[in-house]
Formats: C-alpha cells, structure tokens, sequence
C-alpha cells in the first residue's frame, strides 16, 4: 500500500513556491476576510498565514464583528479590489447564517479570487478554461494524484459529495484530466456499487468511516478529504481526547487498496499549498 503522504509532498512543494516567492520584488499578499470568531475557522486562518508568512506571502486577517452586515462587507472588499499591493482576497467560510456567502464572494474582483468561488471562476473550471483559479482543495487533490504518478486519464472516478467548495469542483478537474467521472451523494442509491468500480475515489461527505470494506476494491487509489472530530478511545482513567478523522475507515480498507491519503496529513496539507499557489499565480498574472 501507498500511502500518499500531502504533508511531505506539501512540504518539498512548499521549498519550490519560497523560492519563487524570493525572486518576486514584492511580497505576494492575501487578504483573508473573517466574520465572526468560529474556532475552527480561527484554526485554518493561523494554519493558512502560518504557511504563507514561511514562504514570504503576507497574509492579512480582516476580521467583521459576528452581527456585520454585508454593506460594510461589500466596502472592504471594494478597498481591497482597488488595492494594487493586494492580489488575492478569500472569504473564510463558514459566515453567520444572515450573510449569504456566495453573494459576498460574487463582489470579490475574479482576478484575486483565489479561493476559485467566484461564478466566474468556476464557469471557467467547467468549461476546462485553465485561465481561473481551481478551489484549493479540488487543485490539492489533482496535485497529490499527480505527485505519487498515479494515472487520471481515462480511469474510473468517483467523488463522494457534490459541495461547490470541495465535490464539485474535484469532479470537474478529473473530468477536464479525461477520468470517467461519477458523482455521488446523500440521496444516490446503491452507493458501494458506484464507489467499488472506481479506479480513483475522492471521498468528501464530512462522515467518518463512511467508506469501509464494502466500497472498494483491490488496486483502487482512495482519496480522504474527509475531517471529522471525534472522541477517541478512552484510556483507562484519563478523559477520551478528541482526534481528527477523515471520512474512510482507514484501517480496514489500507490493506485491500493500492494507494490511500491519510488524515491528517494527506490532502489538508495539500489545500493550504495549493491556495498559496494560486496567490502566487494571481501575483504573476497581476504583473502581465
Ligand atoms: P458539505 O456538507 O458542503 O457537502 C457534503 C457532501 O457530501 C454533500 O454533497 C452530501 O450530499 C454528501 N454526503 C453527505 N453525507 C453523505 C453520505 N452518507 N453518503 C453520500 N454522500 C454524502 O461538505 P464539504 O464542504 O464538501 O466538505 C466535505 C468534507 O471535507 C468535510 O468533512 C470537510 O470538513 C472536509 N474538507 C476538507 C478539506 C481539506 O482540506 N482536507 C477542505 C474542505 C473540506
């Protein structure tokens, strides 16, 4: 078994951007806009301008108070449209349930939005147009395919899950690779039969050991794009610790598939590389 390792590959292409990065005469600079103070959003904006501050990226956290309303939204992010020393903007999802995300990110210049949201955008990534930005995640997942040469062209896909943010557009960019590409979700039927035929399965449902035995088969490439926090094994006296989990039951399925990402450390890793690499070509583009 293989085990495809994002956070090494992650690391050896971080290596490659920090160079790039130290060639440029400004420093690549994302704004990050956050609404309200959700913990775990908290956690991936440290996470993300940890990563960028190490390869020479500046990262501004732009924080809203939870109650903000999208007028006072709109107007930062019409500042930070204007901004020349600005070249990528991303909103932290999720956003109070009073704002409507994708009506903020539609006001975000195309040009910077590197999280590959905008309507724009994701046309672009359904008709194959390689002139957008490709979400983080869905690019992360084609990356770490990529890095361990495991073939996409005329294989078997099939994606778990259909979000705008994650399953959709990792079915698109294994399409536009020329997989065979089926999408599943919450209400398709007979779901082992569809996820056992596929010769690569990206899973991204947000269940953990949703995938077991029964969905796949010998010589498969299993992709876990999964992160779910659960409450791990109790220990004699000690409080059972929380740990993170991805939506495959790992274990028992490492010995029947050829290859398969871990979690943590296998496509989390990926995503923040593959933001940072789309800031560095919105930079570049903004140079042209
Ligand atoms: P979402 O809730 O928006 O979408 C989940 C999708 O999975 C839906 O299409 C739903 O129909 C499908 N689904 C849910 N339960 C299912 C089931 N039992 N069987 C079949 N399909 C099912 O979630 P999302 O934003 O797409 O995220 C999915 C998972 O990926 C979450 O665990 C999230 O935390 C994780 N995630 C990881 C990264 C990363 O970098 N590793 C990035 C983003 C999201």
């Amino acid at each position: 078994m293989i085990l495809l390792d994002g956070k090494k590959v992650s690391k050896d292409r971080s290596l490659l951007l920090k160079n790039k990065v130290a060639s440029f005469t400004v420093a690549p600079t994302l704004a990050i806009l956050q609404v309200g103070d959700d913990e775990r959003s908290g956690a991936y904006i440290r996470q993300k301008k940890l990563f960028g501050e190490k390869i020479g990226c500046k990262v501004l956290h732009i924080s809203f108070p939870e109650k903000a309303d999208s007028k006072e939204i709109f107007e930062k992010i019409k500042m930070l449209n204007a901004d020349t020393s600005v070249h990528g903007i991303i909103l932290q999802l999720p956003v109070p349930s009073h704002l409507n995300s994708q009506f903020i990110i539609e006001s975000i210049d195309p040009r910077k939005d590197v999280d590959g949201l905008h309507s724009e955008n994701a046309k672009k990534l359904s008709d194959g147009d390689t002139s957008g930005f490709i979400p983080a995640t869905a690019k992360g997942v084609i990356s770490l395919l990529d890095a361990y040469k495991i073939p996409i062209k005329n294989k078997k896909a099939t994606v778990v899950g259909r979000s705008a943010l994650v399953g959709t557009p990792t079915a698109l960019c294994l399409k536009n690779r020329g997989a065979e590409v089926t999408v599943v979700h919450r209400g398709t039927e007979n779901i082992p039969g569809k996820t056992k035929s596929a010769d690569i399965l990206v899973v991204a449902a947000g269940h953990p050991k949703l995938i077991d035995v029964r969905h796949v088969s010998p010589g498969s490439c299993v992709i876990d794009v999964g992160i779910n926090l659960v409450t791990g094994e109790k220990l004699e006296d000690e409080i059972p610790k929380k740990k993170l989990v991805g939506d495959v039951d790992f274990e028992a399925v490492k010995g029947i598939v050829e290859a398969i990402s871990p979690v943590p450390g296998g496509v989390g890793p990926m995503t923040v590389l593959s933001l940072f690499e789309n800031l560095v070509l919105a930079y570049e583009r903004s140079r042209k």
